[in-house]
């Protein structure tokens, strides 16, 4: 038996995996400060747990050590494997949407295209990489870290430190301060379903900042197709996405698609992470 963690900004979401099954699925809110008590606390509640599996938000290196996470203050410099280890000692810990790519390599749109990537809209943007049905995480593990490419000289200061990041245009937060309304990004979803302009605009803003980074992912890495993941990514985004992608002169056709996995492919691929290692390039 297996236990999975994917920890976001918002939720912390955990599964058990037996016999290649998720059997069960919850989920908590995350709690900035007491993340690792948290889980700690989950663990104790099982016996006979073989393996820990983690996703987590930020800069998950070789050596299962979150170094940072821009939208979770207690994940600096924290490792996973140490702080767990009284409570089991095969623990693995890997960035959440390199976990979802590898969920989407085994059991998604990975049985479909060979080289894709992942980019995950949410609070943050985060990406992943795969190439020939393996995930690429370079030389520390951060590799596909798409939400924090430059698409403007100008623009917020992005919490990462640097101005005019992706993630400092669409991320949940920062697109929603264009909006004089306060609501969050799934009330408006609804109000442009029903025909609202002003919401539709937001979401027509959003496809653009995302389609003009998309075309930079594409000239470099020239992927089959484009997996879009996370709580924000819906019909609406996807449509107005290839229709500015278009515009943006990348002379190839590359496929866009929303993933089937969106809630558990993090625990799943976190799981994943820690029992097969012919996933990784
Ligand atoms: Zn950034």
């Amino acid at each position: 038996m297996y236990l999975g963690f994917d920890i976001g900004g918002t939720n912390i979401k955990y599964g058990i995996f037996e016999n290649d099954n998720l059997k069960e699925f919850n989920i908590v809110k995350t709690v900035d400060g007491r993340i690792i008590e948290t889980l700690r606390f989950i663990i104790k509640r099982y016996k006979n747990i073989e393996g820990i599996g983690i996703a987590s938000a930020g800069l998950v290196n070789f050596n299962n050590e979150i170094i940072f996470s821009p939208n979770i203050k207690e994940l600096r410099n924290v490792n996973f494997k140490e702080s767990l280890k009284d409570l089991c000692q095969n623990v693995k810990a890997i960035n959440d949407v390199n976990a979802m790519a590898l969920c989407e390599i085994k059991y998604g749109y990975g049985r479909k295209y060979k080289n894709f990537i992942v980019l995950a809209l949410g609070t943050g943007v985060g990406g992943a990489i795969v190439i020939n049905r393996r995930l690429y995480l370079g030389s520390n593990g951060f590799a596909g870290e798409f939400g924090h490419t430059k698409i403007s000289l100008k623009g917020s200061r992005c919490k990462c430190g640097r101005r005019g990041c992706l993630e400092a245009f669409i991320g949940r937060n920062y697109i929603l301060k264009s909006f004089s309304q306060n609501l969050d990004l799934h009330d408006i979803y609804k109000n442009a379903k029903k025909g609202d302009k002003d919401s539709i605009n937001i979401f027509k803003k959003y496809s653009k900042y995302l389609s003009i980074a998309l075309a930079n992912f594409v000239n470099i890495l020239d992927p089959e197709a484009i997996i879009l993941s996370g709580g924000v990514a819906n019909d609406i985004i996807l449509r107005f996405t290839k229709r500015y992608l278009k515009r943006e002169k990348i002379y190839r056709d590359v496929n866009i698609h929303i993933s089937k996995y969106k809630n558990k492919a993090g625990v799943i691929g976190a799981i994943l992470y820690l029992k097969e290692e012919n996933l990784i390039l």
